[in-house]
């Protein structure tokens, strides 16, 4: 499948260095504003290549993605100093408004996969900027949250994450939900696998797992400037689904009809993805804490969304 990745600074390189590595698509083309900075990653990364796939990776226009099954809208501007939430989401807008209308008039067939931050609004302006209807517009939500839960849990059970099943809910972001309360692992509920394993999940244990997943971000960006690796990977992860029609589940952040009691929302639950996009949406069932968490989560989006005014 051809790609298009806008956006080629941090984490629009990233998703195409772990596209082509892991050859989940078969072309791969960058747009950026900054033409020198699209061109020499595409060089770099096709140096990467002969050690990994047979992608083809190139810089290129808008036209150039003429035929790409997804396009990663990775573009943005940076949070100046001083500058509210709100002032930095009306830039970003904007950075919307001028490339989601180029992208569909190349590609009209695409599925959008919003990367850009803070992503569950930037999701929404995509979807309403570009009128296609919401399965087709896909924001990596709490993928990267929910992956870090999964790997601390089987860290503490000495299992492998791919045993772990377990979602982060709503926000990317501060007012995420970890949904304790339907953890499986195997088949098995997450309490009395801790159990019967002599690895008890205690009080003091989710406290610390809630704080390391929620300020994750923070440390990194406090240690290197920004995050991603794992969200580059993660976005290829949600491309293979969608080039094989793999129809796996994934919290991510889509404009849904109603979550946790609130209608026309963006926010993470866990969706089937395949190649539509998204395929069905999937409410888990939740204690009264957690829906009420996900109720406010999602309520706060809700009114980020409606402050953007599209
Ligand atoms: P991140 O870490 O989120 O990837 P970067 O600043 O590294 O952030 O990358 C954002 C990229 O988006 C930059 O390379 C920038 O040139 C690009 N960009 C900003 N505005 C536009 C635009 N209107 N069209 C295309 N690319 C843009």
């Amino acid at each position: 499948m051809k790609v298009g990745i806008v956006g080629a600074g941090m984490v629009g390189s990233t998703a195409g260095y772990a596209l082509a590595l892991l050859g989940i698509a078969s072309e791969i083309v960058l747009v950026d504003l900054n033409t020198t900075l699209a061109i020499a990653q595409a060089e770099d990364i096709a140096h990467a290549v002969p050690f990994g796939s047979a992608s083809v990776i190139r810089a290129g226009g808008y036209a150039d993605l003429a035929g790409a099954g997804v396009v990663i809208l990775a573009a943005g501007v940076g949070q100046k100093p001083g500058e509210t939430r709100l002032q930095l989401l009306g830039r970003n807008t904007e950075v919307f408004r001028k490339i989601v209308g180029e992208v569909l008039t190349s590609a009209p067939d695409t599925i959008l996969l919003v990367a850009a931050n803070p992503v569950d609004v930037m999701t929404y302006v995509a979807t309403r900027l570009s009128g296609l209807p919401p399965h087709r517009v896909i924001g990596s939500g709490t993928i990267l949250d929910t992956a870090r839960f999964r790997s601390l849990l089987a860290g503490h059970l000495g299992v492998s994450p791919q045993a772990v099943h377990a979602y982060v809910l709503g926000e990317h972001g501060d007012s995420e939900v970890l949904a304790w309360s339907n953890v499986h692992v195997g088949a098995i509920t997450l309490l009395d696998f801790a159990e019967q394993m002599g690895r008890p999940i205690t009080g003091d244990l989710r406290a610390e797992m809630d704080a390391n997943i929620r300020n994750a971000a923070y440390r990194i960006i406090a240690g290197k400037g920004s995050t991603y690796y794992g969200i580059g990977a993660g976005l290829a992860r949600l491309i293979r689904a969608i080039a094989n029609d793999q129809r796996d589940v994934f919290s991510v952040s889509v404009l849904t009809p109603a979550i946790a009691g609130v209608d026309t929302v963006v926010g993470s639950i866990p969706r089937v993805i395949g190649a539509r996009g998204v395929i069905a949406d999937i409410l888990p069932d939740l204690d009264e804490a957690e829906y009420a968490a996900l109720n406010r989560s999602v309520a706060m989006l809700k009114d980020l969304c409606d402050q953007v005014g599209l």
